[in-house]
């Protein structure tokens, strides 16, 4: 008798795809990685982003990239804007913040 090979293989887990550390973290830090960027996430979401990224390399890779690329469009836009509307920019932003 001859028994059929059937080993169960393991099921990819498909939206765990990028979750080495299996805390289901990923999907949340990725979301909020703009945020987090911006400086707009509340102390403990930035916190518990902050501890994942430290420990996440695809993640902590990402976002390393995408401060990057952040950092780059900033000094372009800073050289390519003409200095009036630059001087509109910080109008604009002085009486939003009045
Ligand atoms: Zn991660």
């Amino acid at each position: 008798m001859t028994t059929p090979d059937t080993t169960p293989e393991p099921h990819p887990d498909p939206s765990g795809a990028t979750d080495p550390l299996g805390c289901g973290g990923c999907d949340e830090a990725l979301e909020q990685l703009e945020r987090y960027l911006d400086g707009e996430l509340g102390e403990d979401s930035r916190e518990r982003i902050s501890r994942h990224l430290a420990a996440c390399f695809p993640c902590a890779d990402r976002a390393s990239f995408d401060e990057q690329l952040r950092a780059m469009v900033r000094e372009r836009c800073a050289e390519t804007a003409p200095p009036a509307l630059l001087d509109r920019i910080r109008l604009h932003l002085a009486v939003e913040d009045a």
